[in-house]
């Protein structure tokens, strides 16, 4: 089944698919500014975008798929963070992208095909940004700043749809003194020794001395690694504007071509029913929430439990849920895998299909989540070939909304825990006889015991 997304600036669900002739599907997602940890509100978006990352390997092929996601390593927050612990900025940035990179792979996000930092990517800027002076989209201010100029450029808004009233007030943040126009936005911002500390590179033609604006990073990191035209490109809603819509800007009036031929923007995660903020006690880091005895596992359940392009209630409440679901799923993962010992290769059509049919349709994944429960809690087929099946399906739908359930924590009862217990001491006393007893008594009770050259595991037999 083809995958079928939403497109933010067309405002259609269309199907994906890649337009170059080398069948590569070209997607870029922005990556986080490293300079604290990533909220779990970022990871919502990076977990969504996970998905779809392994939804459009299903559908091309891994080889297929060429997935960029930047790493913002300098801009303002990064600088104001080094300044403030008087380090310099690589080493708070390095620090905050290593802690990202055990965060995302905790929440078993595949690693993007290409990581490129903003750092590494100067020249590429300082390029693009020589070509749009050039051409007459951007302009050297007084202080060797330099602008894109909005008015050069007739499609600004056309993302957004932002009206040109509110326009002036959002971009007008940055030194307004020096634009022509106030909703004119930074391409390269001329050195401030009292702000950037050490931090600068040569400028564009004609520039000061400084470092490049937050917008044209991206358009130079896609331009590099996934040339003038892709086929997706994605964020946090909160990039829509005016982070995605400057992108566009530069990039095509720089490139002269289409820059992304799809958009899509997952939706803000709320928290306890607002907006996070340390100040409300609600703002939570995956840290922040394994200290409290959540598993990362049931972290990414939860941000993945509501339709991406709604806005999601994140609380700790759904953890536990989360946590119980996971336990549901394992141990009917553990009933059909003793009944298909050697699933075969191939398989014929199965009823949890019609959770990936979902996941395929606009990234319905609470719609998958429900037919996988569906399932899940109907009666087996008795058919082998049936079996075989829904375990290869079943498999495949974990493995697309990415949940771990070798990870899950299955409660033990004590009384089997005793049981088992027993068991192990008398075959270590190699008492054979009593060791099977043992086990017989552990089956008749629902759990199978797993034995290994130290120890052993235990495992229901039955939900
Ligand atoms: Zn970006």
């Amino acid at each position: 089944m083809a995958v079928r997304l939403y497109d933010s600036l067309t405002r259609e669900v269309r199907e994906l698919k890649p337009a170059h002739k080398d069948g590569v599907f070209r997607f870029y997602n922005c990556g986080p500014t490293v300079y604290a940890p990533a909220h779990i509100g970022n990871f919502r978006t990076f977990t969504v975008n996970d998905v779809l990352r392994r939804l459009l390997e299903r559908e091309f092929g891994a080889a297929h798929v060429k997935h960029v996601r930047n790493i913002t390593d300098v801009d303002d927050r990064t600088i104001a963070q080094a300044k403030k612990e008087g380090k310099p900025l690589a080493e708070i940035t390095q620090f905050w992208t290593n802690k990202f990179h055990a965060d995302c792979d905790a929440l078993n996000c595949l690693k993007p095909t290409v990581e490129p930092t903003a750092t590494g990517h100067i020249l590429e800027q300082v390029d693009m940004i020589d070509v749009l002076m050039q051409k007459g989209n951007a302009y050297r201010s007084a202080d060797g700043s330099v602008y894109f100029k909005i008015t050069s450029f007739d499609g600004y808004g056309s993302l957004s749809r932002i009206k040109e009233r509110e326009l002036k007030i959002t971009n007008s943040a940055f030194d307004a003194d020096h634009k022509d126009d106030i909703g004119d936005f930074a391409l390269w911002k001329a050195y401030k020794p009292e702000e950037d500390g050490l931090v600068k590179w040569s400028g564009p033609q004609g520039a000061s001395e400084g470092r490049p604006g937050w917008h044209i990073e991206c358009s130079a990191m896609i331009k590099k690694h996934l040339g003038e035209t892709i086929d997706l490109h994605t964020g946090g809603v909160d990039l829509l504007f005016p982070h995605h819509e400057n992108e566009i800007a530069q990039s095509q009036c720089c490139n002269g071509t289409a820059f992304a031929l799809h958009w899509f923007h997952s939706e803000h995660l709320l928290a306890e029913g607002t907006t996070m903020s340390k100040s409300k006690g609600n703002y939570y880091t995956l840290d922040s929430l394994l200290a409290k005895g959540y598993s990362a596992n049931a972290v990414r359940y939860v941000l993945l439990a509501g339709h991406p392009r709604k806005q999601l209630n994140f609380t700790l409440d759904s953890l536990h849920a989360a946590d119980s679901a996971l336990k549901t799923l394992r141990e009917f993962r553990i009933k059909l895998s003793a009944l298909v010992p050697e699933p075969s290769l191939d398989r014929g059509p199965s009823r949890f299909d019609a959770a990936i049919n979902a996941l395929c349709d606009d990234l319905n994944i609470p719609g998958a989540l429900g037919k996988l429960f569906t399932e899940v809690n109907n009666p087996l087929p008795t058919d082998r070939g049936l079996l075989s099946a829904d375990l290869k399906s079943f498999d495949e739908v974990l493995y697309l909304i990415g949940l771990k359930l070798d990870e899950v924590k299955v409660a033990i009862p004590t009384e089997i825990s005793a049981l088992a217990q027993n068991r192990w001491e008398a075959k270590a006393s190699k008492n054979f006889a009593l060791a099977d007893s043992l086990r017989t008594d552990l089956t008749k009770a629902g759990w199978a015991m797993l034995d290994r050259k130290d120890g052993y595991s235990l495992e229901p037999l039955k939900q």
